[in-house]
């Protein structure tokens, strides 16, 4: 039985990896080289606290006065507002109260197993070395601004992720680069860091491959397939045999699915990063700042300073601007921050309206599956998509509902 996953990305990467170790020969098939989509600039973050539905009215209320304002958090480029529209109108159809308690909860039986999932699967491979466990801290400057973020804290405790509320005086001895106008910090234990998410996808691809594992690079452009699959073609003109094909291709499944009769509302919510090789401050703990909607990670040979999301399709060019503009505000809770020494990116997260993401066998053909649409959360979930999808199309029993990642929910 030989299995392609289209996409080496850390999903494809990680599900490809799985797959082998349950003894099925694999194609790890990529356009451009493992990890170099979305997945080679995110903010290192297993945001296990961070699974909320996008579509709460609490956000979704705020994006007309955000859409105005160029620097705000969230930004829709006005030329592309006709394309996303039939997407907003599932995002704001998401938001009904009962839909969002269903969200809730698949988000957060995802999150609960992440650190099961991922920890033995660093060890087995030997990157233990690449997490960092100082957790995260969420920045308040007042008792006000945390209340703001209060329904964030209560779904949290509904499903009973640990944190801890801490002051002026336990701040200024966790994180003493931290500037005197933050008044109050959640710390979440639970979301650890990676030094390199890159360099996580190349070195997986590493042990893919040792284990006997092919990578083929190469573009997906067709597929042949009757009642079930049988081969993928590329665009230089191969064709690689395969009883049982993935879709792992972050963003472009979108494309592959459309083109196996099965449309998905996929966007790309495009974010940025500017990574500081030399910030001179240094950092244990990765921060937020809800307010100010940045995120700030330590990664390897420095920081990286990231988050807002834009809505402007796969093609639009980057608007570096955004970029500055997350550096501007970690400045405000960071006031020796340097930024020299630095480089920009833009990634496209894989985003479904409804935030939860597709793990799912096809509704439509033998042998066809789908893993995508992990949006915000994809190196967090990464390792537990990889144990949930191989448990699908190895025909184990997962150990929790798959029906709510279903391909059809749609
Ligand atoms: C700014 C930013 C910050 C983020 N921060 C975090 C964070 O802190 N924590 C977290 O958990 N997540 C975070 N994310 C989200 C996370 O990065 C993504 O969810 C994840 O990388 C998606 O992985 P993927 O493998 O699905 O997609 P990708 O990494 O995009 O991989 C898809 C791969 O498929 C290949 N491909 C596409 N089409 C074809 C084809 N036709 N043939 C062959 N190959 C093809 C592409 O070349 C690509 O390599 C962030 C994202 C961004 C942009």
């Amino acid at each position: 039985m030989t299995t392609a996953v289209i996409g080496a990305g850390i999903i494809g990467t990680t599900l490809a990896y799985a797959l082998r170790k349950r003894g099925r020969d694999v194609v790890l098939i990529e356009r451009d080289g493992p990890g170099k989509g979305a997945s080679y600039g995110n903010m290192a973050s297993i945001a296990v606290t961070e699974f909320m539905p996008a579509s709460r009215p609490s956000i979704w209320k705020q994006i007309p006065g955000w859409m105005l304002d160029p620097e705000g958090p969230v930004r829709v480029r006005p030329a592309y507002m006709p394309k996303l529209t039939p997407w907003f109108l599932r995002f704001i159809a998401a938001s009904r109260p009962s839909k969002l308690r269903e969200l809730e909860a698949q988000g957060a039986a995802l999150c609960q197993r992440v650190h099961e999932d991922l920890l033995p699967l660093l060890r087995e491979t030997s990157l233990e070395g690449e997490i960092s466990k100082e957790g995260c801290l969420s920045l308040y400057t007042d008792e006000a601004e945390f209340k703001a973020d209060r329904e964030h804290i209560e779904i949290l405790e509904r499903f009973g992720f640990p944190y801890e509320v801490i002051g002026r005086q336990a701040i200024k001895a966790l994180a003493p680069e931290l500037s005197t106008k933050i008044g109050l910090a959640v710390l979440f234990p639970q979301n650890q860091s990676m030094r390199n998410p890159y360099q996580l996808v190349v070195k997986l691809a590493e042990r893919f491959t040792a284990l006997g594992g092919q990578i083929e690079q190469g573009e997906v452009i067709a597929f042949e397939r009757g009642e079930g699959m049988h081969a993928v073609l590329l665009k230089d003109g191969r064709r690689i045999a395969a009883d049982e094909v993935v879709i792992a291709a972050g963003v472009y499944s979108a494309k592959l699915a459309r083109m196996l009769g099965e449309p998905i509302p996929l966007e790309t919510e495009r974010g940025y990063h500017t990574q500081i090789m030399k910030p001179g401050i240094s950092m244990k703990h990765s921060i937020i700042w809800p307010a100010r909607a940045f995120m700030v990670t330590p990664t390897a040979g420095g920081i990286r300073v990231g988050g807002t999301v834009e809505m402007a399709g796969i093609d639009a060019a980057p608007d570096y601007r955004r970029s500055r503009v997350t550096v501007k505000r970690a400045r405000e809770a960071l006031p020796n921050l340097k930024c020299e020494d630095f480089t920009e990116w833009m990634g496209h997260r894989p985003a479904f309206p409804d935030t939860v993401p597709v793990m799912s066998a096809s509704a439509k053909t033998k042998g066809l599956f789908y893993a995508t649409g992990h949006g915000h959360l994809g190196l967090t979930y990464a390792a537990t998509n990889a144990r949930l999808m191989a448990d699908l199309i190895t025909g184990a029993k997962p150990p929790i509902d798959m029906k709510p990642y279903s391909v059809d929910r749609f």
